[in-house]
């Protein structure tokens, strides 16, 4: 690290968990991260100023006056722009000598699975059960560990899915893929504003765990947030043997 980088990330140097190892793992990293709205918003503006290496965004979506109201990596100036370029310029403010890549698609099976080979962790912040899954089989295909969240009304959850061990559960084990889910989607349900900063911001916690090597993941628990109250709840969540992603078959 050159004399600028030590200053700027000094209060990271200065934690015993982090300190210069730490902090070069970070800059070392490369976080895809899938998803430009409200999750996708604070999940890299942190990684950006926590200086993550290099940021891959995909969106295929463009700003949209709805979207301001938490996709706060958004400006009003930047409405009908793709999210990935108005992204990353908010990005590059804030820290300029993070590589970030843009790419204004929407990843299928293939794409995802050749994109999530080279990362160091993968952060799902779509709105979908489809494309949820497809990122946890590329995920677990590729041993990459994979930061889940979700937000709509009132609701939250956060989890990791850390098919490295061989251990933990994956997204498919929690969330069988034939089953039927009410598909609920932030485009046409309400979203309370700071709830997808809260999981954001903790997925961006546990990215960063995950890339710096610090402390213990979420991996093997679901975290439950009920806004209303602002109760968290935490569930155990075990690997299923019989998973069609992870499972032994
Ligand atoms: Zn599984």
């Amino acid at each position: 690290m050159n004399d600028q980088q030590l200053q700027r990330y000094s209060r990271h140097i200065l934690l015993d968990e982090i300190g210069i190892d730490g902090q070069e793992n970070l800059l070392a990293a490369h976080a895809l991260v899938i998803g430009a709205g409200g999750l996708g918003s604070p999940v890299a503006l942190y990684l950006a100023s926590a200086g993550i290496g290099k940021i891959t965004l995909v969106d295929d979506d463009d700003v949209d006056l709805t979207n301001l109201q938490r996709q706060i990596v958004h400006t009003t100036a930047r409405v009908g722009q793709p999210k990935v370029d108005s992204a990353k310029q908010s990005l590059l403010q804030i820290n300029p000598e993070v590589s970030v890549i843009g790419l204004r698609e929407r990843a299928d099976e293939d794409r995802l699975r050749a994109l999530v080979s080279s990362a160091t962790v993968v952060l799902d912040c779509t709105d979908n059960f489809a494309t949820r899954h497809a990122i946890n089989r590329a995920c677990v295909a590729a041993g990459v560990p994979l930061v889940s969240g979700a937000a709509i009304r009132m609701d939250g959850q956060v989890a990791v899915f850390d098919s490295r061990s061989g251990e933990t559960a994956c997204y498919a084990c929690l969330f069988p893929p034939d089953q039927q889910f009410d598909e609920v989607a932030c485009s046409t349900m309400g979203v309370f504003a700071p709830l997808v900063g809260i999981i954001g911001t903790v997925q961006a916690a546990e990215a960063l765990k995950l890339a710096a090597g610090v402390g213990e993941s979420l991996a093997n628990r679901l975290l439950l947030l009920d806004a209303r109250s602002m109760e968290w709840t935490s569930i155990r969540t075990k690997r299923n043997a019989d998973c069609p992603v992870c499972g032994k078959a």
